[in-house]
């Protein structure tokens, strides 16, 4: 087979391609697999009864099931359910969106492929642009969608030491400038794979450098307000139209029906829909049928502050006291876990690299995401805290995190030992 340049391209060697394989076969194995390693979300019994339940009444509801799945909807999304978002960000949040603001995609993933090329790459009127990302760590998925070469352009963050063995990564500002070649400013809150959460000072200062520049500020929202809402602290969750917001019913636990929901001003939609036509005619109904019910009444809301974020707040506090206590001496800390699903280990002058680590933890059963992967724009940085960390999650069964948790511990320590 001849493949072309983009053939090449999104057949090499990508870490997404690798992440994705690994929790297909994590799932798809005989030989039971620990599974620390993709970003799925933990099956919440009480909220898999609210889908159920919800489903039920799709059922039963004359014509509906029918309509979901008989029938195209347009590029955008169904407007129906892009009308009860915008009546649910005005009531909750005050923000001044209507249904012209909100577009349906196939998961985020495929609104950060379209979002990134829309406004990164080659351009007819002057050099090519690049996306910048204020600070790595950052997630994984951007690291491959660029069609372009280079798309991305990042930062080292500051490092902040916050005593027992926990650290917390800043943007740094010093020197950060957005130059005439920056086409869009993009930052996941909470971090995928950190657990970081900006603050709102630095969201603030965000907003203004990409106003200054004149260039829209991604917010990818996976994690963050209103919902999931996998925050552990108070943020003020904050939009307008030079702010795309790129939300996800994914890690509300509902990562098979791929719905992204972008919020963005309404010619980033229209260009949105384009590329939605011309890449999958419309967006999957069915996530948006699912949950629309839960949208107009505003319990997505009241089901993420009362159930997902206390779930995830307690799992992320039980892994920070296991691996304090499994590293204790060690030169090891712990990314403090603001939001999201994971624990950002890092191994400060670890003998090996965390991509060895990763081979020998696969070998005793245990996935886990080598470090060296969320450096998106930093590929030419030779920074050696690129190869000491680790990406674990802990939303897989606890029974089996707590193992898993133990083994990284027990290889981390056989590596500052043995090397
Ligand atoms: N953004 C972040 C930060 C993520 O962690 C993920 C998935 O793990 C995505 C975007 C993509 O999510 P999805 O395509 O399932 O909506």
């Amino acid at each position: 087979m001849k493949l072309s340049t983009f053939g090449r391209k999104f057949t090499g060697d990508s870490g997404t391609r690798k992440l994705m394989d690994d929790l297909g076969k994590a799932f798809g194995s005989t030989r039971e697999m620990i599974n620390l390693g993709g970003g799925n979300p933990s099956h919440i019994p009480a909220v898999e009864a609210i889908f159920r339940a919800r489903l039920s009444v799709l059922l039963q509801r004359e014509g509906a099931l029918e309509r979901v799945i008989g029938d195209y909807g347009g590029p955008a999304g169904d407007p129906e359910f892009a009308a009860a978002m915008a009546r649910l960000l005005r009531r909750e949040l005050g923000w001044d969106v209507g249904p012209g603001n909100v577009c349906i995609t196939n998961g985020s993933q495929s609104a950060f492929f379209a979002l990134f090329n829309l406004l990164g790459g080659p351009c007819d009127d002057g050099p090519p642009r690049k996306i910048l990302l204020p600070m790595a760590p950052e997630y994984i998925g951007y690291t491959d969608v660029g069609l372009a070469p280079e798309l991305f352009v990042s930062r080292r963050p500051t490092i902040e030491f916050l005593g027992d063995q926990l650290f917390k990564y800043r943007v740094d500002f010093s020197g950060l400038e957005l130059t005439g070649d920056i086409g869009a400013v993009c930052v996941s809150r909470p971090t995928n794979p950190t657990g970081n959460v900006l603050t709102d000072q630095e969201v603030a200062t965000l907003r203004a450098l990409a106003r200054d520049a004149d260039v829209p500020l991604i917010l990818d929202d996976a994690y963050g307000a209103p919902f999931p809402g996998i925050v552990f602290g108070q943020v003020r969750p904050v939009w307008d139209e030079r702010i795309v917001l790129c939300m996800s019913l994914s890690k509300l636990g509902l990562p098979g029906v791929r719905t992204g929901i972008v919020v963005a001003a309404e010619p980033i939609v229209q260009a949105l829909s384009s590329v939605n036509a011309i890449l999958s005619l419309a967006p999957g109904r069915f996530g948006p049928a699912l949950v629309m019910d839960l949208v107009e009444s505003g319990d997505i809301i009241g089901i993420s502050r009362d159930i997902i974020a206390p779930h995830y707040r307690g799992r992320a506090a039980r892994a920070v006291d296991l691996l304090r206590e499994e590293l204790a001496g060690l030169d090891v800390f712990l990314h403090r876990p603001e939001g999201a699903i994971f624990v950002w280990l890092w191994c400060r002058g670890l003998p090996v690299s965390s991509t060895v680590l990763y081979e020998r933890l696969k070998a005793r059963g245990v996935i886990v995401v080598s470090g060296e992967y969320f450096f998106p724009g930093l590929e030419h940085d030779d920074w050696a805290h690129k190869r000491e960390c680790l990406r674990l999650t802990y939303a897989d069964d606890p029974d089996r995190v707590e193992r898993g948790l133990r083994i990284v511990a027990e290889e981390v320590r056989r590596a500052y030992r043995e090397g």
